[in-house]
């Protein structure tokens, strides 16, 4: 008889040879700046400074969002226990999509559990057999899925590369592509770089194509007022879809979003799977997020002190003689190459912990092979004297690990 559960735990056990299984450590409470570990078998907690959190404007713990979500359980109940168009809206998931709208300048919005369930549920509506997608090749899962639920012909270009982003709309045009869409991450995270918003919809308006962007990475505190890449390169009025979610720097909760012209999310309401047939986003969620939104765009203060903390970041470390990919973003890629370098990576992130500073090591498959590192995100729940902290932490852990092999 076929046993699934050897089978399992083979494939369990590759997992683990392979070095890519991804423990959770669990926290004791909740996101911020400072956070402790719970104790496990092999040590006792630790208290560490996080720079892995997608936490930028540090909204995560903020009192007047934690007050506005507490506010609304007693307001709006715990739960909706229906799907918005039966009887889960509320006047404030309309309230939420109305201020989404207008904080990004477009007609309409429509929420999602999360922004995987956008992504997932946007393409199939609006792109059938005979319209083609065009994607960046370093998208987010999230992106592919949805493309792979649609029927549209499919494109992949080479990361923010606008040579074959054309390329690839000539092939779509002569494959007589009806609705052509260039649809990229703002920012891509592993890297920290970002997307070209401008000569993508050069390119794409001389096609005639329509532009998506997913801002995951970027809204609340990417562009002067945080609405996101769009923004920062002065795009706002070019880009036809945006993707992104309550997830990360809007109080990083959950829920996501399609925010365009009314007549998509027209569209989308009544044909989008994900939201036809998913629940309606928390209240206490919907709740918070308002209040997340809401200081985000007065977060004037906090976007500058984000900023002088990636800088201060940036700088600490060249000088300290790390190799960081290039770029603005408050991710900081901190390069390990070469053969040794997951390994050496991993070593190093696991020493820091010992210093008091949490962050994570990607390897392939996660990155190129080769091109391992460690992800530092930048909060402006930070003070400098944490980012000097982690600057210190990386340079003793560099010690301790290269010291401890042979031949450095
Ligand atoms: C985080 C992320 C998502 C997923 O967002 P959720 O709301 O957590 O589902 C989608 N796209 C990109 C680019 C992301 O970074």
């Amino acid at each position: 008889m076929y046993g699934i559960r050897d089978d399992l735990l083979v494939e369990l056990d590759a997992i683990r040879q392979a070095g890519l299984w991804k423990a959770e450590r669990e926290l004791t409470g909740p996101q911020g700046a400072l956070v402790r570990t719970a104790g496990t078998a092999s040590g006792a907690g630790v208290e560490a400074l996080n720079f892995c959190a997608n936490n930028y404007l540090g909204l995560a713990d903020n009192p007047e969002v934690i007050a506005a979500a507490k506010d609304a359980l007693d307001e709006f109940g715990y739960g909706m226990a229906s799907v918005r168009f039966i009887c889960g809206t509320q006047t404030q998931h309309t309230a939420l999509e109305r201020e989404i709208a207008e904080f990004l300048g477009q007609e309409a919005a429509i929420l999602y559990s999360s922004c995987f369930d956008a992504n997932g549920g946007v393409f199939e509506v609006l792109f059938g057999a005979e319209d083609a997608i065009i994607s960046d090749e370093l998208n987010h899962a999230s992106i592919i899925d949805g493309v792979r639920l649609s029927k549209a012909m499919r494109y992949r270009y080479r990361n923010r590369d606008m040579g074959d982003l054309e390329a690839q709309l000539v092939a779509a045009r002569d494959a007589g592509g009806r609705r052509v869409v260039v649809v990229t991450d703002g920012v891509f995270s592993m890297d920290g770089s970002f997307a070209p918003l401008d000569s993508i919809c050069d390119v794409a308006e001389r096609f005639g194509a329509l532009v998506m962007v997913d801002d995951s990475h970027a809204t609340g505190f990417i562009g002067k007022g945080g609405r996101g890449t769009p923004e920062l390169f002065g795009v706002m009025d070019r880009v036809d879809l945006i993707s992104s979610t309550l997830g990360k720097a809007l109080g990083g909760a959950s829920g996501g979003y399609i925010a365009a012209r009314a007549e998509i999310v027209d569209l989308l309401r009544q044909r989008s799977r994900p939201y036809l047939f998913s629940n309606a986003v928390a209240p206490a969620v919907v709740a918070g997020s308002r209040v997340a939104l809401r200081l985000a765009a007065q977060a004037d203060g906090g976007r500058a002190r984000l900023r002088g903390n990636a800088a201060l970041f940036r700088s600490l470390m060249t000088s300290a003689g790390f190799e960081l990919l290039p770029g603005e973003h408050p991710i900081h890629a901190v390069m390990f190459p070469g053969d040794d370098g997951a390994a050496r990576a991993k070593a190093v992130s696991e020493a820091m912990l010992r210093h008091g500073v949490y962050v994570i090591a990607f390897s392939f498959p996660v990155v190129p092979r080769g091109k391992a590192r460690i992800r530092v995100q930048l909060s402006a729940a930070h003070s400098a004297e944490d980012v000097r902290r982690c600057v210190a932490a990386f340079v003793a852990a560099r010690a301790e690990v290269d010291g401890g092999s042979a031949g450095a």
